[in-house]
């Protein structure tokens, strides 16, 4: 099964997709949250590693638009005075929390691998 990665920053998406491939998976790619609602409503993803601060709905839009239980991790840069954040603490689908920047992506790969096993 393929990952959704949803990022408005193509330099994080890319390098998120390549790590996929190293370990053998295929990823799907979406730049903005329109986007990532049209590849959530037409596939059915292992997971979703979903950036909040985006273009064209962002992360907790997409959070609260889509209806599919797939499993997502919010990757971001979070600062403690986001007000949205408690929204997503309370969406049974997220499963964890990436912060940016990435000191690790092979660990965050093996995280979203062995979570979503
Ligand atoms: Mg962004």
């Amino acid at each position: 099964m393929k990952f959704l990665i949803v990022d408005d920053e193509a330099l994080i998406r890319k390098s998120l997709v390549r790590a996929f491939k190293v370990q053998g998976f295929d990823c799907d790619e979406a730049e903005n949250g329109i986007q990532a609602l049209e590849k959530i409503k037409e596939n059915n993803y292992r997971a979703i590693l979903l950036d909040v601060i985006m273009p064209d709905k962002n992360g907790y839009e997409v959070l609260l638009e889509m209806k599919k239980k797939t499993p997502v991790f919010v990757i971001s840069a979070f600062t403690g005075d986001d007000t949205n954040i408690g929204y997503i603490q309370n969406d049974a689908r997220v499963i964890e929390y990436i912060s940016k920047p990435f000191e690790d992506i092979f660990g965050i790969v093996k995280t979203v691998l062995e979570k979503t096993a």
